[in-house]
Protein backbone atom coordinates (compact mmCIF):
# COMPACT_ATOMS: atom_id res chain seq x y z
CA UNK A 1 0.00 0.00 0.00
CA UNK A 2 1.09 3.50 -0.15
CA UNK A 3 2.02 3.25 3.53
CA UNK A 4 5.37 1.61 2.49
CA UNK A 5 6.40 4.52 -0.38
CA UNK A 6 5.32 7.42 2.79
CA UNK A 7 7.36 5.56 5.41
CA UNK A 8 10.51 6.44 4.02
CA UNK A 9 9.37 10.06 4.10
CA UNK A 10 11.06 12.94 6.72
CA UNK A 11 9.46 12.76 10.26
CA UNK A 12 8.04 16.51 9.33
CA UNK A 13 6.54 14.87 6.61
CA UNK A 14 5.20 12.02 8.52
CA UNK A 15 3.50 14.19 11.26
CA UNK A 16 1.96 16.65 8.55
CA UNK A 17 0.73 13.66 7.28
CA UNK A 18 -0.94 12.59 10.44
CA UNK A 19 -2.27 15.78 12.18
CA UNK A 20 -4.22 16.49 8.41
CA UNK A 21 -5.03 13.08 8.57
CA UNK A 22 -7.06 13.68 12.57
CA UNK A 23 -8.18 17.29 10.99
CA UNK A 24 -10.13 15.52 8.25
CA UNK A 25 -11.60 12.64 10.28
CA UNK A 26 -13.48 15.87 12.22
CA UNK A 27 -15.34 16.21 8.73
CA UNK A 28 -16.39 13.07 7.72
CA UNK A 29 -17.72 11.70 3.84
CA UNK A 30 -21.19 12.64 5.00
CA UNK A 31 -20.31 16.52 5.93
CA UNK A 32 -19.26 16.48 2.16
CA UNK A 33 -22.08 15.17 0.36
CA UNK A 34 -24.50 17.23 2.33
CA UNK A 35 -22.34 20.31 1.03
CA UNK A 36 -22.26 19.09 -2.44
CA UNK A 37 -25.95 18.34 -2.39
CA UNK A 38 -27.05 21.99 -0.88
CA UNK A 39 -23.80 23.50 -2.87
CA UNK A 40 -22.76 24.75 0.39
CA UNK A 41 -19.16 25.98 1.80
CA UNK A 42 -17.24 24.32 4.02
CA UNK A 43 -17.04 27.48 6.34
CA UNK A 44 -16.29 25.51 9.68
CA UNK A 45 -13.27 23.17 8.03
CA UNK A 46 -11.36 26.04 6.20
CA UNK A 47 -11.38 27.93 9.40
CA UNK A 48 -9.85 24.84 11.11
CA UNK A 49 -7.66 24.19 8.39
CA UNK A 50 -6.23 28.09 8.65
CA UNK A 51 -5.79 28.23 12.53
CA UNK A 52 -4.60 24.76 12.10
CA UNK A 53 -2.02 26.32 10.36
CA UNK A 54 -1.78 23.90 7.79
CA UNK A 55 -3.68 26.22 5.24
CA UNK A 56 -0.95 28.80 5.80
CA UNK A 57 2.19 27.01 5.76
CA UNK A 58 3.63 28.41 2.90
CA UNK A 59 3.43 32.00 4.62
CA UNK A 60 6.89 32.83 6.18
CA UNK A 61 7.32 32.64 10.25
CA UNK A 62 7.85 36.54 10.15
CA UNK A 63 4.47 36.71 8.53
CA UNK A 64 2.61 34.40 11.04
CA UNK A 65 2.92 31.41 9.24
CA UNK A 66 4.97 27.94 9.01
CA UNK A 67 7.06 29.21 6.92
CA UNK A 68 7.19 25.76 4.92
CA UNK A 69 7.81 25.00 0.96
CA UNK A 70 5.33 23.44 -1.70
CA UNK A 71 6.62 20.06 -0.46
CA UNK A 72 4.90 20.08 2.53
CA UNK A 73 1.68 22.31 1.50
CA UNK A 74 1.37 19.23 -1.36
CA UNK A 75 1.28 16.84 1.50
CA UNK A 76 -1.45 18.88 3.10
CA UNK A 77 -3.82 18.91 0.19
CA UNK A 78 -3.19 15.34 -1.19
CA UNK A 79 -4.25 14.36 2.78
CA UNK A 80 -7.52 16.43 2.32
CA UNK A 81 -8.55 14.93 -0.89
CA UNK A 82 -7.45 11.31 0.02
CA UNK A 83 -9.68 11.65 2.99
CA UNK A 84 -12.97 12.19 0.70
CA UNK A 85 -13.00 15.93 1.19
CA UNK A 86 -13.02 18.54 -1.48
CA UNK A 87 -9.71 20.14 -1.24
CA UNK A 88 -11.42 22.84 -4.44
CA UNK A 89 -13.18 24.64 -1.62
CA UNK A 90 -9.78 26.22 -0.28
CA UNK A 91 -6.75 25.31 -2.34
CA UNK A 92 -6.40 28.17 -4.13
CA UNK A 93 -5.13 30.34 -0.87
CA UNK A 94 -2.28 27.91 -0.75
CA UNK A 95 -0.86 28.44 -4.94
CA UNK A 96 -2.10 32.26 -5.34
CA UNK A 97 0.37 32.99 -2.08
CA UNK A 98 2.95 31.56 -4.85
CA UNK A 99 2.87 35.01 -6.55
CA UNK A 100 2.15 36.97 -3.44
CA UNK A 101 5.49 35.67 -1.71
CA UNK A 102 7.38 36.25 -4.79
CA UNK A 103 6.16 39.49 -6.75
CA UNK A 104 4.80 41.23 -3.81
CA UNK A 105 6.41 44.37 -2.13
CA UNK A 106 7.50 44.49 1.71
CA UNK A 107 4.31 46.80 2.13
CA UNK A 108 2.08 44.29 0.58
CA UNK A 109 3.39 41.61 2.40
CA UNK A 110 3.17 43.15 5.76
CA UNK A 111 -0.57 43.94 4.94
CA UNK A 112 -2.04 40.93 3.83
CA UNK A 113 -0.14 38.00 5.01
CA UNK A 114 -0.31 38.13 8.76
CA UNK A 115 -3.99 38.48 8.17
CA UNK A 116 -4.14 35.72 5.87
CA UNK A 117 -2.08 33.72 8.39
CA UNK A 118 -4.70 34.48 10.92
CA UNK A 119 -7.67 34.23 9.02
CA UNK A 120 -8.96 37.43 8.98
CA UNK A 121 -8.07 37.79 5.50
CA UNK A 122 -9.08 34.95 2.66
CA UNK A 123 -7.03 34.70 -0.24
CA UNK A 124 -9.27 32.45 -2.27
CA UNK A 125 -9.81 33.42 -5.68
CA UNK A 126 -7.47 34.00 -8.46
CA UNK A 127 -9.26 35.98 -12.11
CA UNK A 128 -7.79 35.12 -14.91
CA UNK A 129 -10.12 32.92 -17.56
CA UNK A 130 -12.23 34.76 -19.84
CA UNK A 131 -15.42 33.69 -21.50
CA UNK A 132 -14.10 34.79 -25.62
CA UNK A 133 -10.59 33.79 -25.29
CA UNK A 134 -10.04 30.86 -22.76
CA UNK A 135 -6.85 29.30 -22.57
CA UNK A 136 -5.11 31.87 -25.01
CA UNK A 137 -4.82 34.23 -21.73
CA UNK A 138 -2.28 36.55 -23.10
CA UNK A 139 -5.10 37.49 -25.84
CA UNK A 140 -7.54 37.96 -22.79
CA UNK A 141 -9.93 41.23 -22.75
CA UNK A 142 -9.73 42.96 -19.56
CA UNK A 143 -8.11 45.84 -19.45
CA UNK A 144 -6.69 48.03 -16.46
CA UNK A 145 -6.54 51.86 -17.48
CA UNK A 146 -3.93 54.09 -15.52
CA UNK A 147 -5.82 57.47 -14.43
CA UNK A 148 -3.78 59.53 -11.85
CA UNK A 149 -2.90 56.90 -8.68
CA UNK A 150 -5.56 54.60 -10.01
CA UNK A 151 -5.75 51.72 -12.42
CA UNK A 152 -9.33 51.39 -13.56
CA UNK A 153 -10.28 47.97 -14.82
CA UNK A 154 -12.99 46.86 -17.27
CA UNK A 155 -13.79 43.52 -19.34
CA UNK A 156 -15.46 40.10 -18.09
CA UNK A 157 -13.92 37.27 -16.45
CA UNK A 158 -15.49 33.43 -16.28
CA UNK A 159 -14.79 30.12 -13.60
CA UNK A 160 -13.74 32.70 -10.83
CA UNK A 161 -14.25 30.27 -8.39
CA UNK A 162 -14.69 30.96 -4.37
CA UNK A 163 -14.71 34.57 -5.03
CA UNK A 164 -17.83 34.80 -2.25
CA UNK A 165 -15.81 33.13 0.20
CA UNK A 166 -12.89 35.56 -0.38
CA UNK A 167 -12.00 38.81 0.90
CA UNK A 168 -9.12 39.22 -1.95
CA UNK A 169 -8.35 38.26 -5.74
CA UNK A 170 -5.17 38.14 -7.56
CA UNK A 171 -6.55 39.75 -10.98
CA UNK A 172 -5.03 39.70 -14.50
CA UNK A 173 -5.82 42.17 -17.16
CA UNK A 174 -3.75 44.35 -19.58
CA UNK A 175 -2.15 47.45 -19.08
CA UNK A 176 -0.97 47.77 -22.28
CA UNK A 177 -2.45 46.76 -26.00
CA UNK A 178 -1.36 43.65 -27.38
CA UNK A 179 -0.25 45.28 -30.72
CA UNK A 180 2.00 47.47 -28.80
CA UNK A 181 4.41 45.00 -27.32
CA UNK A 182 7.10 42.91 -28.79
CA UNK A 183 5.97 39.70 -27.55
CA UNK A 184 2.38 38.76 -26.48
CA UNK A 185 3.47 38.08 -23.18
CA UNK A 186 4.18 41.53 -22.07
CA UNK A 187 2.24 44.27 -21.27
CA UNK A 188 -0.41 41.99 -18.72
CA UNK A 189 -0.77 43.16 -15.19
CA UNK A 190 -1.53 41.15 -11.80
CA UNK A 191 -3.58 43.17 -9.43
CA UNK A 192 -4.54 42.48 -5.82
CA UNK A 193 -8.18 43.00 -5.47
CA UNK A 194 -10.52 43.84 -2.23
CA UNK A 195 -13.42 41.51 -3.26
CA UNK A 196 -15.75 43.51 -0.72
CA UNK A 197 -14.70 46.88 -1.53
CA UNK A 198 -15.11 46.62 -5.03
CA UNK A 199 -18.69 44.44 -5.47
CA UNK A 200 -21.34 46.82 -6.04
CA UNK A 201 -18.82 49.35 -7.39
CA UNK A 202 -17.50 48.82 -10.44
CA UNK A 203 -17.67 44.33 -9.78
CA UNK A 204 -20.61 42.33 -10.54
CA UNK A 205 -20.62 38.97 -9.37
CA UNK A 206 -23.12 36.21 -10.80
CA UNK A 207 -22.84 32.60 -9.74
CA UNK A 208 -22.82 29.82 -12.02
CA UNK A 209 -24.46 26.65 -12.01
CA UNK A 210 -22.02 23.66 -12.48
CA UNK A 211 -21.31 19.74 -11.99
CA UNK A 212 -19.37 19.95 -9.28
CA UNK A 213 -18.98 22.96 -6.21
CA UNK A 214 -16.19 25.44 -6.51
CA UNK A 215 -18.71 27.71 -6.71
CA UNK A 216 -17.49 29.43 -9.57
CA UNK A 217 -18.69 32.99 -11.09
CA UNK A 218 -18.79 35.10 -13.94
CA UNK A 219 -17.32 38.99 -13.37
CA UNK A 220 -18.28 42.01 -15.14
CA UNK A 221 -15.99 44.89 -14.16
CA UNK A 222 -17.38 48.25 -15.41
CA UNK A 223 -15.18 51.44 -14.47
CA UNK A 224 -13.90 49.49 -11.18
CA UNK A 225 -11.12 51.83 -9.38
CA UNK A 226 -8.55 49.94 -7.76
CA UNK A 227 -5.19 51.91 -5.75
CA UNK A 228 -1.66 51.64 -7.80
CA UNK A 229 -0.79 49.86 -4.36
CA UNK A 230 -2.42 46.90 -5.02
CA UNK A 231 -0.65 46.41 -8.61
CA UNK A 232 1.24 42.79 -7.96
CA UNK A 233 4.90 42.66 -9.21
CA UNK A 234 5.82 45.38 -12.25
CA UNK A 235 3.32 46.87 -14.43
CA UNK A 236 3.34 44.70 -17.68
CA UNK A 237 4.82 42.19 -15.68
CA UNK A 238 1.53 40.23 -14.77
CA UNK A 239 1.94 37.02 -16.80
CA UNK A 240 5.48 36.27 -15.07
CA UNK A 241 3.23 37.08 -11.64
CA UNK A 242 0.77 34.60 -12.76
CA UNK A 243 3.04 32.21 -14.02
CA UNK A 244 5.25 31.63 -10.62
CA UNK A 245 1.46 31.10 -8.95
CA UNK A 246 0.60 28.94 -11.73
CA UNK A 247 3.63 26.08 -10.87
CA UNK A 248 2.93 26.20 -7.98
CA UNK A 249 -0.62 25.52 -8.80
CA UNK A 250 0.01 22.54 -11.09
CA UNK A 251 1.84 20.45 -8.28
CA UNK A 252 -0.85 20.83 -5.91
CA UNK A 253 -3.71 20.07 -7.98
CA UNK A 254 -1.52 17.08 -9.08
CA UNK A 255 -0.72 16.31 -5.53
CA UNK A 256 -4.56 16.54 -4.82
CA UNK A 257 -5.03 14.25 -7.52
CA UNK A 258 -2.61 11.79 -5.90
CA UNK A 259 -4.58 11.68 -3.28
CA UNK A 260 -8.28 11.27 -5.29
CA UNK A 261 -6.32 8.42 -6.65
CA UNK A 262 -4.89 6.70 -2.99
CA UNK A 263 -8.75 7.47 -2.24
CA UNK A 264 -10.53 5.37 -4.84
CA UNK A 265 -7.95 2.99 -4.45
CA UNK A 266 -8.60 2.51 -0.91
CA UNK A 267 -12.25 2.19 -1.40
CA UNK A 268 -12.04 0.19 -4.43
CA UNK A 269 -9.80 -2.16 -2.61
CA UNK A 270 -12.04 -2.62 0.38
CA UNK A 271 -15.02 -3.44 -1.62
CA UNK A 272 -12.94 -5.97 -4.13
CA UNK A 273 -12.17 -7.89 -0.57
CA UNK A 274 -15.58 -7.57 1.14
CA UNK A 275 -18.43 -7.99 -1.70
CA UNK A 276 -19.22 -11.26 -2.51
CA UNK A 277 -20.86 -12.34 -5.65
CA UNK A 278 -20.56 -16.29 -7.16
CA UNK A 279 -19.51 -17.32 -3.56
CA UNK A 280 -16.19 -15.57 -3.38
CA UNK A 281 -14.79 -11.74 -3.14
CA UNK A 282 -14.76 -9.94 -6.56
CA UNK A 283 -11.52 -8.88 -6.05
CA UNK A 284 -10.72 -12.68 -6.22
CA UNK A 285 -11.29 -12.07 -9.72
CA UNK A 286 -7.91 -10.91 -11.63
CA UNK A 287 -10.45 -9.17 -13.64
CA UNK A 288 -11.22 -6.86 -10.76
CA UNK A 289 -8.04 -6.89 -9.13
CA UNK A 290 -5.62 -5.88 -12.33
CA UNK A 291 -7.22 -2.52 -12.83
CA UNK A 292 -7.10 -1.39 -9.11
CA UNK A 293 -3.07 -2.90 -9.44
CA UNK A 294 -2.46 -0.69 -12.36
CA UNK A 295 -4.08 1.95 -10.57
CA UNK A 296 -2.14 1.55 -7.67
CA UNK A 297 1.19 2.21 -10.23
CA UNK A 298 0.31 4.78 -12.03
CA UNK A 299 -0.90 6.91 -9.13
CA UNK A 300 2.29 6.25 -7.23
CA UNK A 301 4.42 6.94 -10.47
CA UNK A 302 3.02 10.09 -10.57
CA UNK A 303 3.07 10.84 -7.05
CA UNK A 304 7.62 10.38 -7.28
CA UNK A 305 6.65 13.06 -10.26
CA UNK A 306 5.04 15.36 -7.89
CA UNK A 307 7.54 15.56 -5.18
CA UNK A 308 9.92 16.04 -7.87
CA UNK A 309 8.19 19.15 -9.27
CA UNK A 310 7.90 20.48 -5.78
CA UNK A 311 11.19 19.80 -4.64
CA UNK A 312 12.42 22.30 -7.84
CA UNK A 313 10.06 24.66 -7.10
CA UNK A 314 11.58 25.25 -3.53
CA UNK A 315 14.55 24.82 -4.91
CA UNK A 316 13.27 28.36 -6.89
CA UNK A 317 14.99 25.77 -10.08
CA UNK A 318 12.94 26.04 -13.01
CA UNK A 319 9.99 23.61 -12.89
CA UNK A 320 7.84 24.45 -15.48
CA UNK A 321 7.83 21.04 -17.20
CA UNK A 322 8.00 18.87 -14.01
CA UNK A 323 5.14 20.73 -12.76
CA UNK A 324 3.09 20.40 -15.63
CA UNK A 325 3.89 16.89 -16.31
CA UNK A 326 3.20 15.76 -12.64
CA UNK A 327 -0.44 17.92 -12.99
CA UNK A 328 -1.48 15.50 -16.59
CA UNK A 329 -0.12 12.26 -14.97
CA UNK A 330 -1.76 12.87 -11.50
CA UNK A 331 -5.19 14.24 -13.25
CA UNK A 332 -4.51 10.80 -16.09
CA UNK A 333 -4.19 8.45 -13.14
CA UNK A 334 -6.93 10.09 -10.66
CA UNK A 335 -9.62 10.07 -13.25
CA UNK A 336 -8.45 6.34 -14.17
CA UNK A 337 -8.29 5.51 -10.71
CA UNK A 338 -11.95 6.59 -10.12
CA UNK A 339 -13.53 4.58 -13.77
CA UNK A 340 -11.93 1.57 -12.15
CA UNK A 341 -13.22 2.45 -8.68
CA UNK A 342 -16.86 3.22 -9.92
CA UNK A 343 -16.69 -0.48 -12.24
CA UNK A 344 -15.59 -2.39 -8.79
CA UNK A 345 -18.46 -0.81 -6.86
CA UNK A 346 -20.78 -1.98 -9.69
CA UNK A 347 -24.40 -0.42 -9.15
CA UNK A 348 -23.61 1.08 -6.41
CA UNK A 349 -21.32 2.88 -7.26
CA UNK A 350 -24.16 5.40 -8.66
CA UNK A 351 -25.42 5.71 -4.68
CA UNK A 352 -24.60 9.01 -3.70
CA UNK A 353 -24.44 7.46 -0.13
CA UNK A 354 -20.57 5.81 -1.48
CA UNK A 355 -19.01 9.14 -1.93
CA UNK A 356 -17.84 7.74 -5.40
CA UNK A 357 -19.47 9.41 -7.94
CA UNK A 358 -18.75 12.79 -6.10
CA UNK A 359 -15.48 12.19 -6.36
CA UNK A 360 -15.42 10.78 -9.36
CA UNK A 361 -16.98 14.64 -10.68
CA UNK A 362 -14.66 16.47 -8.41
CA UNK A 363 -11.86 14.76 -9.86
CA UNK A 364 -12.55 14.97 -13.36
CA UNK A 365 -11.52 18.81 -13.26
CA UNK A 366 -8.29 18.34 -13.37
CA UNK A 367 -8.04 17.24 -16.89
CA UNK A 368 -9.18 20.73 -17.96
CA UNK A 369 -8.50 23.23 -15.33
CA UNK A 370 -6.51 24.83 -14.17
CA UNK A 371 -5.06 23.89 -17.39
CA UNK A 372 -6.20 21.16 -20.27
CA UNK A 373 -4.28 18.52 -21.00
CA UNK A 374 -3.49 19.29 -24.69
CA UNK A 375 -1.86 22.53 -23.61
CA UNK A 376 0.01 20.75 -21.14
CA UNK A 377 1.09 18.38 -24.13
CA UNK A 378 2.23 21.61 -26.48
CA UNK A 379 4.30 23.00 -23.69
CA UNK A 380 6.26 19.49 -23.44
CA UNK A 381 6.27 19.01 -27.26
CA UNK A 382 7.76 22.71 -28.02
CA UNK A 383 9.54 23.91 -24.45
CA UNK A 384 11.21 21.00 -23.93
CA UNK A 385 11.35 18.74 -27.15
CA UNK A 386 11.75 22.05 -29.27
CA UNK A 387 9.59 20.88 -31.65
CA UNK A 388 7.59 23.81 -33.76
CA UNK A 389 5.24 26.06 -32.28
CA UNK A 390 1.68 25.48 -33.07
CA UNK A 391 -0.27 28.55 -31.56
C1 LIG B 1 -14.97 24.35 -12.03
C2 LIG B 1 -14.01 25.31 -12.65
C3 LIG B 1 -13.29 26.18 -11.84
C4 LIG B 1 -12.42 27.11 -12.42
N1 LIG B 1 -11.81 28.04 -11.62
C5 LIG B 1 -11.10 29.05 -12.20
C6 LIG B 1 -10.59 30.12 -11.40
O1 LIG B 1 -10.75 30.15 -10.18
N2 LIG B 1 -9.91 31.12 -12.04
C7 LIG B 1 -9.71 31.13 -13.39
O2 LIG B 1 -9.09 32.08 -13.89
N3 LIG B 1 -10.19 30.12 -14.17
C8 LIG B 1 -10.88 29.10 -13.61
N4 LIG B 1 -11.39 28.07 -14.38
C9 LIG B 1 -11.20 28.12 -15.83
C10 LIG B 1 -10.26 27.05 -16.35
O3 LIG B 1 -8.93 27.38 -16.03
C11 LIG B 1 -10.50 26.95 -17.87
O4 LIG B 1 -11.80 26.37 -18.05
C12 LIG B 1 -9.46 26.14 -18.55
O5 LIG B 1 -8.24 26.81 -18.52
C13 LIG B 1 -9.83 25.86 -20.02
O6 LIG B 1 -10.23 27.04 -20.66
P1 LIG B 1 -11.60 27.06 -21.49
O7 LIG B 1 -12.65 26.47 -20.64
O8 LIG B 1 -11.85 28.44 -21.99
O9 LIG B 1 -11.33 26.09 -22.70
P2 LIG B 1 -10.86 26.48 -24.17
O10 LIG B 1 -9.65 27.34 -24.15
O11 LIG B 1 -12.04 26.97 -24.91
O12 LIG B 1 -10.45 25.05 -24.74
C14 LIG B 1 -11.44 24.04 -25.01
C15 LIG B 1 -10.74 22.76 -25.41
O13 LIG B 1 -9.97 22.95 -26.59
C16 LIG B 1 -8.62 22.57 -26.37
N5 LIG B 1 -7.74 23.50 -27.12
C17 LIG B 1 -7.84 24.85 -27.21
N6 LIG B 1 -6.86 25.33 -27.99
C18 LIG B 1 -6.09 24.27 -28.37
C19 LIG B 1 -4.93 24.12 -29.18
N7 LIG B 1 -4.32 25.16 -29.74
N8 LIG B 1 -4.45 22.87 -29.38
C20 LIG B 1 -5.06 21.80 -28.84
N9 LIG B 1 -6.16 21.87 -28.06
C21 LIG B 1 -6.68 23.10 -27.83
C22 LIG B 1 -8.38 22.67 -24.87
O14 LIG B 1 -7.35 21.80 -24.49
C23 LIG B 1 -9.75 22.29 -24.32
O15 LIG B 1 -9.82 20.87 -24.16
C24 LIG B 1 -12.23 27.11 -13.83
C25 LIG B 1 -12.92 26.19 -14.63
C26 LIG B 1 -13.81 25.32 -14.07
C27 LIG B 1 -14.59 24.40 -14.98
Amino acid sequence: MAERLESSESGEIQEIRSAVRQLCARYGEDYWLALDRDNGYPTEFVRELTQSGFLTVLIPEEYGGAGLGVVEASVVMEEVCRSGAHAGACHAQMYVMGSVLRHGNDEQKRRYLPKIASGELRLQSFGVTEPTTGTDTTNLKTVARRDGDDYVINGQKVWISRIQHSDLMVLLARTTPRDQVKRKTEGLSAFIVDVKAAEGNGLEIRPIESMINHHSCELFFDELRISRENLLGEEGAGFKVILDGMNAERVLIAAECVGDGRYFIDKATAYAKERVVFDRPIGQNQGVQFPIARCYAEVEAAALMVERAARLFDAGEPCGAEANMAKMLASEASWHAGDVCMQTHGGFAFAKEYHIERKFRETRLYQIAPISTNLILSFIGEHVLGMPRSF
